[in-house]
């Protein structure tokens, strides 16, 4: 017994030394936004130069900026689903917008870092139906929420707020920080709904771009030749699908009379003069597009001016060099692209995401990644700087050697996308396909129309010609074809997909494939 005891005495010496000597566990601060293309932030250098994004640069500086992190379904939820829990949708469960409710009992990185000591909290965008779990603390947006006094929901309870949405959730995310257990590790997870549809800026950016004109894209007028029927059968246009309220014809709900009166101060003059012109055609779509840009970029100004508090509250703390901050989105976003806002697509502007991270003594100060990478491997990169063993069946992998530059020679060199929501909103057609450095091959299905587009970014790269007859690509043809087909079998995608996974069965054109749809 007493040896027993000694050798106890022993092993808790031993045990208290490798924890002394191990660094602190990382904090992590992971804001992350909804809808934010990568062509509005001025670090990743658009030749529009939409506007200037000050304090994402200055992350971007401190840190990586990743070219390619691709997502494996572009739409809000599904992506969201795929951040906490490392999977695909197929596995995880949280399909599409449409019926998808997050099974909030499954494994999420949240929950491990809870299990090691973190604190973790949420703030803002959730939009998983079901209420979070894995947080000590948070406070939702009910569904899309709302750009101006935004109902929320704190720990099951229904709060009222007053101001703009932004604001709203950085102030909750800093008095979050404030208040917590400064022994313990921390996990914010703060959440923008901006610049989500219908893009209503806060009053103060109202007119921030000085009436300036915007540069339009090169594919702003797409006739959608050399594609399939999906592309040209779409309803996402500047032209078709902009409303009213995307207009700002109508201002947003649930403003207060004061900021009304802001808000109609800013558009009234302008609306009136657009109703004067009385365009028609192209130019109406040109006009659409410059208050697109205005509204959207307004909505990205406060996201900027939120993540410059959230950076210089880490360093007026003394933390910065203990805390992890990521950047980035659900997913890309056309800005006028094709003629389009939304996302949806396998197309870059959609399928990729910005990225920028900072990890104090392992990335790179100021370099860029071209690698690969996804929001699939954001759960394992926090679990590996937590010092937690990923389960296996999470299907990323850590971004910790990507971020020091040294990407491993198994590093992934292809990806697989798959986006399952038909017919609404937005009339994008059912597909998969595989991503690689280069190109493109996409397989539509679950409709009438089931086909097949190949796309070779190198000599394409606004993806506008379909190549997939061309015998000039026969041989690649085949090599993606087997590329995909071993990615569907790692992935563990299953030969069918289950009707329901198409989102509005039962109603127009997912009626006809109600028995199964057939995803060879
Ligand atoms: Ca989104």
């Amino acid at each position: 017994m007493k040896n027993l005891v000694r050798l106890s005495v022993i092993l808790c010496v031993a045990l208290g030394a490798a924890f002394a000597a191990a660094p602190r566990a990382p904090n992590i601060v992971f804001i992350f936004s909804d809808d934010h293309a990568y062509q509005a932030i001025s670090a990743y250098g658009d030749s529009r130069r939409l506007l200037e994004t000050p304090n994402l640069d200055r992350l971007a500086k401190t840190g990586v900026r990743f070219d390619r992190c691709l997502v494996p379904n572009s739409i809000c939820g599904p992506s969201r689903a795929v951040v906490l829990t490392g999977k695909y949708n197929h596995l995880n469960g949280f399909v599409n917008n449409s019926n998808s409710r997050f099974d909030g009992s499954q494994v999420t990185f949240p929950k491990l870092l809870q299990k090691v000591g973190y604190q973790t909290a949420v703030v803002g965008k959730w939009h998983l139906i079901s209420d979070p779990t894995g947080f000590d603390f948070w406070q939702v947006l009910p569904g899309q929420g709302l750009y101006y006094n935004p109902p929320m929901i704190r720990m099951g309870e229904q709060v009222k707020t007053s101001g703009y949405v932004t604001d709203i959730v950085t102030d909750l995310s800093l008095e979050w920080l404030r208040k917590r257990d400064k022994s313990k590790p921390f996990l914010l997870m703060s959440q923008h709904k901006a610049p989500h549809r219908e893009w209503a800026p806060a009053l103060r950016h109202l007119g921030a771009d000085k009436d300036r004109v915007y540069p339009e894209p090169e594919t702003l007028f797409d006739d959608y030749a050399n594609r399939g029927i999906a592309v040209r059968d779409q309803d996402m246009t500047l032209e078709k699908t902009f409303t009213p309220r995307d207009a700002k014809l109508e201002a947003p709900p649930n403003m207060t009379a004061e900021q009304r009166k802001a808000w109609d101060a800013y558009y009234e003059p302008r609306n009136a003069k657009f109703q004067a012109a009385n365009l028609s055609g192209k130019d109406l779509v040109r006009w659409r597009y410059q208050r697109y840009m205005h509204d959207y970029t307004g909505t990205v100004r406060a996201v900027d001016e939120s993540v410059g508090r959230l950076l210089d509250y880490l360093e007026q703390e003394g933390i910065a060099d203990n805390t992890i901050v990521v950047y980035s989105s659900d997913q890309g976003f056309f800005l006028g692209e094709h003629g389009w806002f939304d996302k949806r697509w396998i197309f870059e502007e959609s399928a990729r995401t910005p990225l920028l991270v900072r990890w104090p003594g392992v990335s790179r100060a100021g370099s860029v990644s071209k690698d690969i990478v996804s929001n699939l491997d954001f759960a394992q990169t926090f679990l590996d700087a937590a010092g937690v063993a990923a389960p296996v069946d999470m299907q990323g992998r850590s971004l910790r050697p990507v971020l020091a530059g040294q990407r491993p020679a198994d590093w992934r060199t292809s990806f697989y996308y798959q986006y399952f929501e038909w017919p609404r909103p937005h009339h994008v057609r059912p597909h998969y396909g595989v991503i690689t450095d280069r190109y493109k091959l996409v397989h539509f299905f679950g409709t009438a129309d089931d086909y097949w587009e190949l796309y070779d970014r190198e000599k394409d790269p606004m993806e506008l010609r379909n190549v997939l007859a061309d015998p000039a690509y026969a041989k690649t043809k085949v090599e993606l074809e087997q590329e995909l087909a071993r990615l569907r079998r790692e992935l563990k995608v299953p030969e069918r997909i289950p009707p329901e996974w198409l989102g509005n069965v039962g109603g127009g054109e997912g009626k006809a494939k109600k028995k199964s749809a057939k995803a060879p």
